[in-house]
């Protein structure tokens, strides 16, 4: 057995970052102002095709900041799907609100605007889709049904940066848009983020909510109570240096997604999300489904088996309804979400970063098809059954609700 040491995503930092991150040292502005702050926010407005962009510490506090700056607070729902990471959900709950959990579609595998309406209540303030691993959400679906009950929506594009929905970037798709720079994010910083907004009336508040509510005509005066949600200038340095890089970094993860749908096309039992027509999108994990009857084992078997070779993956998150903060609310509220359960139990995300070369990829679809066939043949009686049966599907998907 082959092994061969491959991480499941890695920063890319070969152009300017180091230059820029040694410039803002030497230049001693390391804290949360100077240039590359400015230069950052600039450019990045420009690229998401917002009047404005605001740096935050990370993509957990760009959510808070947008819910606080929105105005959310105790008694108020915000709908979220329950497939996604865990701070969507959190953000809502640091507001004092609720959140609220609905399915996916099961093509996009993000929130399912068909599920949208049905959740509405009196205490509903608004919708946080999310362009999940880099494919956006149905926004003009979603931004339809939401003006009808005067809810607002916003955006998590952390998993998402650069997609494109109908030629428009994510970020610029609804009320506001929130990004994270984590380390293992489609451009990233170490730990960052960012809000993306056109509404005028939303940045004075949301600047003075990111520095402790500040008041920016009086310095040391606090009107309100706000947070410390700031960026460096250190890390906005790097950004900068993403930013000049950003177009090869995307083009680089869709060559690595389509490899692996070529070479996993084919194989019993695996399942990939296809893209809609209207996505262009910025992939974050490559990702699959995986059917234990049709593969020959389950996908945390093929996790270990992946592993023992030197690749390292990631099950698909936890459906949030199911963690122990939210499961016996969503369990009051008869929360039921099949397709993002099954998506939750079966999925598995696949090494995925701009250095990755094509072998790596064959290398590791390689190792995908031998587990199968490892599985498959101590069980070979089953197998042929169902070959003969006709039930070997390659294009497997999540099934459409009834
Ligand atoms: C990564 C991520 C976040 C949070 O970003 P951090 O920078 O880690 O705080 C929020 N939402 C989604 C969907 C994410 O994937």
């Amino acid at each position: 057995m082959q092994f061969r040491t491959i991480p499941i995503s890695m920063p890319d930092l070969s152009g300017n970052e180091q230059a820029y991150a040694a410039e803002a040292v030497a230049s001693t502005w390391i804290s949360s102002s100077g240039q590359f702050l400015d230069r950052f926010e600039r450019e990045f407005a420009e690229a998401c095709g917002t009047a404005h962009a605001i740096a935050t510490s990370n993509g957990t506090t760009a959510l808070h900041l947008a819910l606080a700056t929105l105005g959310v607070g105790p008694g108020d729902e915000v709908i979220v799907p329950s497939m996604t990471y865990i701070a969507t959900a959190n953000a809502v709950t640091y507001c004092g609100a609720t959140p609220v959990f609905i399915d996916i579609d099961p093509d996009t595998w993000c929130l399912d605007p068909q599920k949208l309406e049905e959740a509405i209540t009196r205490r509903t303030r608004g919708v946080v889709p999310v362009h999940l691993l880099g494919h956006p959400a149905d926004m003009d679906a979603i931004n339809a049904i939401a003006a009808t009950h005067g809810l607002w929506v916003v955006e998590d594009a952390a998993e998402a940066t650069f997609a494109t929905y109908k030629g428009r970037p994510v970020g610029s798709l609804a009320r506001a848009a929130t990004f994270s720079f984590f380390g293992n994010k489609i451009i990233s910083c170490g730990e960052g983020g960012a809000v993306t907004f056109d509404d005028a009336g939303l940045e004075r508040r949301m600047r003075m909510l990111r520095g402790q509510g500040m008041d920016p005509a009086v310095r040391y005066h606090f009107p309100i109570v706000g947070f410390n949600y700031r960026l460096t200038n250190v890390a906005a340095a790097i950004l900068c240096g993403q930013m000049e890089r950003r177009e090869a970094i995307v083009a680089r993860r869709r060559e690595i997604v389509a490899a692996y749908a070529g070479e996993l096309a084919g194989v019993p039992g695996i399942g990939l999300r296809q893209d809609a027509d209207w996505a262009d999108t910025a992939p974050w994990m490559a990702s699959c489904l995986v059917d234990p009857g049709l593969f020959g084992c389950r996908r945390d078997d093929l996790a270990e088996g992946l592993a023992t070779r030197g690749i390292e993956t990631r099950p698909m998150f936890i459906p949030i309804h199911r963690m122990p903060p939210y499961r016996d609310a969503a369990k009051k509220r008869r929360t039921d979400l099949p397709l993002t359960d099954r998506l939750g139990a079966t999925g598995i995300m696949l090494p995925t970063y701009p250095q990755m070369t094509d072998d790596d990829v064959r290398f590791i679809c390689a190792a995908i098809r031998d587990i199968s066939e490892a599985h498959l043949s101590r069980r070979r009686r089953a197998a042929i059954k169902r070959v003969a049966t006709g039930s070997d599907r390659a294009d497997l998907r999540l099934p459409r609700a009834a």
